[in-house]
């Protein structure tokens, strides 16, 4: 149950509220929301009690939430929410690109990459130190050094990192390395501990949808990390698995406009895991924002053919550019400006 209180509502009126609904032992949440005092009740409520708190006078709305979330639903912000990742802010109606390797190969090849991804006009820099791979004998990451080898060349590029969470033992190299956002990839989307242990962290969370996740299971997985004290929670559609075999996995753009009106989080789109096929990557991106992504997350590589993992599905560097001028003018025509590229601290790292 959200209340929505009227606009100008006194704190203190707020607080009695508060006090008489956990006086019934139930858990409460204020909003963040500056313009109007929201209070979320996570526990469940009795009919009794809804109609009672939903008849009071500073009660403008009493929502039901679809399933077994709160925090995250539409109801509980007034608009969208934005998150900051480093400089770059995602949800905040500016179209944001992140790209990168699937995983980090060396310092060499993730500089090479960090390049790229700043000359096409990336915003954030992606690449998977601990990588969740099928086969317990295919590559698995550099581990910790990969994170520190991602953080450097995002650093001398002047652009934020994101990389693959996949244990809550690691949150900590993930903080020393200073890992701008964690990334909870589809197998660990209900891994429930590590939700948790991440929420802890206080880090920006970009939540993938699970292989098989409905949109409820999935936004309930948000619930966790926004239930446990995280506030920067971005999701990102990667495709589910269906019937279907000739792409990878399927892409459903569906949520896009279905989860604005279920989510205030913003959301952006995989089409690299979904499609499985660099060729599709651009056209399924151009969709993506047309139907209301906050931004695609694509992966490239200067060479696919060599790389020791998702090879088959990145794109080339100039495959890269194609991407993001794509998206800016997709985004133009629909009236959403494109993020300004952050600006590297280092400039004297910029040299070739
Ligand atoms: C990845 O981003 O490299 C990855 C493994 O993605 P997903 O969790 O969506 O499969
Ligand atoms: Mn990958």
């Amino acid at each position: 149950m959200i209340l929505r209180l009227r606009i100008g509502t006194p704190s203190e009126v707020v607080s009695e509220l508060r006090t008489l609904i956990e006086g019934q032992g139930l858990r409460t949440f204020l909003s963040p929301e500056p313009a109007r005092p929201i209070v979320a009740i996570v526990d469940h409520a009795s009919a009794d009690l809804v109609d009672q708190l939903a008849a009071r006078p500073e009660v403008e709305q009493a929502v039901v939430p679809r399933g077994e979330w709160r925090l995250v639903d539409r109801a509980f912000r007034e608009g969208p929410t934005s998150v900051n990742v480093g400089a770059v802010c995602v949800g905040a109606g500016e179209s944001v690109v992140i790209a990168g390797p699937c995983s980090v190969e060396g310092r060499d090849l993730i500089l090479e990459g960090a390049r790229i991804c700043r000359d096409a006009g990336a915003h954030i820099l992606r690449g998977g130190a601990f990588k969740p791979r099928t086969s317990p004998y295919a590559f698995q990451g550099l581990g910790r050094e990969g994170l520190t080898q991602l953080k450097d060349a995002g650093e001398s590029v002047g652009l934020p990192v994101i990389s693959e969470i996949m244990d809550a033992t690691q949150v900590s190299a993930f903080k020393e390395c200073d890992i701008d956002c964690l990334q909870v990839g589809a197998r660990n989307m209900q891994n429930f501990t590590l939700l948790k242990a991440i929420a802890a962290a206080g880090r920006p969370v970009l939540l993938k949808r699970g292989l098989s996740a409905t949109v409820a299971e999935w936004l309930a997985a948000a619930e966790y990390l926004a239930a446990h004290g995280s506030e920067q929670i971005i999701l990102c559609e990667r495709g589910i698995r269906t019937f279907e075999t000739a792409t990878r996995n399927t892409l459903d753009l569906t949520v896009l406009p279905l989860l604005r009106q279920w989510t205030h989080l913003p959301i952006l789109v995989d089409p690299s895991h979904a499609a499985g096929i660099p060729e599709l990557v651009a056209p399924l991106s151009r969709a993506a924002i047309a139907a209301g992504a906050d931004g695609v997350a694509v992966e490239v590589h200067p060479r696919p053919d060599q790389a020791r993992s998702d090879g088959a599905q990145a794109l080339l560097p100039g495959e890269l550019t194609r991407v993001v001028a794509e998206c800016r003018v997709v985004g133009a025509v629909l009236g959403r400006a494109f993020h300004a590229q952050p600006q590297p601290k280092r400039a004297a790292a910029l040299a070739p």
